[in-house]
């Protein structure tokens, strides 16, 4: 029998819910809970005025909901820029379970997370992120259509992460361009923070150029791996923002980039795949300005994944995919470019284009 005290309890914690979802206007938040597989899982809707809301799923082990909720808010907002910027017909979505991944991810819950994503009827259509790989995909969508990122044995594009790690690899090499006037890197220190699915192919290219590697995991047996495979130097150092470098690449998870690493970074360029890298998008924003940091945003250059599950939507092709995430390398060099004539962080100068073009769309749509 309901007590009195939990309607008032409920009532509190969804007005606070809906206030934080008003500070960036997202569309929905919905909660899933499972007892049984012991699943925890937030899908956040931003946007939807390009089209459905398209965005992976993260599992990590939150310290608590608020956190969780904080990160899939933020990254669902980074997804409606990021599609937007690549001139996709798609919206901004993201979920995130909430557990260590390798502890509590089982076939039963995420069969059960792609029964709330069937729930959601395609609004929301899901892919990999941290902590999700390709063979999870492959039980969601046992449970619902709404999933990109399958395995190419059941038709799908398989794992997006090469095709990030080539579009962020197009991205350093235009902000090297604008720092540097050469897009060359062979010889520029290197730093890759993180060495998972995304950091492991760009170190292949960067080391390919014949770049100087050095990479950094808090996973020491990934660590010594990739050092193996790739020839890229393990980081020694006790802290990674002192550390020697040209070109920070940050490949592990956001807020890298904050009052405290900015002080002491001595790169002349940022460009990694992480999300939401800045802590606070105008006073880092800002901050990297006036230290003339060359800041490459996150959401256009990590798009190449997006661009893959994209066209897996509209039946997949490799070179297609391939080539649509090497025009990052032309419309980072114009974001910069934009920056520089306007006196703007980059931050700025992406989201306006983000934010016209689903404006002109928003208004097309309001017409019918
Ligand atoms: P992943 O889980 O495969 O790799 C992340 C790696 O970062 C792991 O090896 C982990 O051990 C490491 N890590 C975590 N905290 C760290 C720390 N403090 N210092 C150093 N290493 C740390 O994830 P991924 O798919 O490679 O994605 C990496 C980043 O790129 C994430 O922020 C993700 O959201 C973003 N991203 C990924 C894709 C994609 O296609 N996979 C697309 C766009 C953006």
């Amino acid at each position: 029998m309901a007590t009195t005290q939990e309607p008032k309890e409920i009532a509190q914690a969804s007005g606070s819910v809906i206030k934080q979802m008003s500070i960036n206007n997202h569309e929905q938040v919905v909660f899933c809970n499972d007892n049984e597989t012991g699943l925890k899982a937030i899908i956040a809707i931003h946007n939807t005025v390009l089209g459905p809301a398209l965005g992976g799923t993260r599992m990590w082990a939150y310290n608590n909901e608020a956190e969780a909720l904080n990160d899939v808010l933020r990254l669902s907002r980074g997804m409606t820029y990021k599609a937007a910027i690549s001139g996709l017909n798609l919206g901004g979505g993201k979920a995130v379970i909430i557990g260590d991944s390798k502890k509590i991810k089982s076939e039963p819950l995420m069969r059960r997370f792609g029964k709330f994503v069937n729930s959601l009827g395609g609004k929301y259509i899901t892919a990999e992120d941290v902590g999700i790989g390709t063979k999870d995909m492959e039980y969601v969508k046992m449970e619902t259509n709404h999933v990109t990122g399958i395995p190419e044995s059941m038709g799908g594009s398989g794992d997006p992460s090469p095709v990030t790690a080539y579009g962020v690899y197009m991205g350093m090499k235009a902000s090297a361009k604008f720092a540097y006037g050469s897009d060359s890197l062979e010889g520029k220190k290197i730093f890759v923070q993180g060495i998972g699915n995304v950091g492991e192919n760009l170190v292949k290219y960067l080391v390919n150029e014949g770049a100087k590697v050095t990479i950094f995991d808090i996973h020491e047996e990934k660590l010594i791996e990739c050092a193996k495979n790739t020839g890229a130097i393990v980081f020694k150092g006790n802290d990674v923002y002192e550390a020697d470098m040209d070109i920070y690449a940050p490949c592990a998870l956001g807020a890298t980039v904050n009052s405290d690493s900015i002080a002491k970074l001595k790169c002349s360029i940022i460009a990694g795949a992480a999300n939401n890298q800045l802590e606070d998008e105008l006073v880092h924003g800002n901050m990297l300005l006036e230290k003339g940091i060359v800041w490459a945003p996150d959401f256009l250059i990590n798009a190449g994944g997006l661009i893959n599950v994209y066209s897996e939507l509209h039946g997949y092709n490799r070179e297609v995919a391939m080539s649509n995430a090497q025009k990052i390398y032309d419309l980072t060099s114009s974001i910069l470019r934009t920056a520089q004539d306007e006196s703007i962080t980059t931050i700025v100068a992406a989201k306006n284009i983000a934010e016209k073009r689903i404006a002109e769309i928003g208004k097309i749509k309001l017409s019918f």
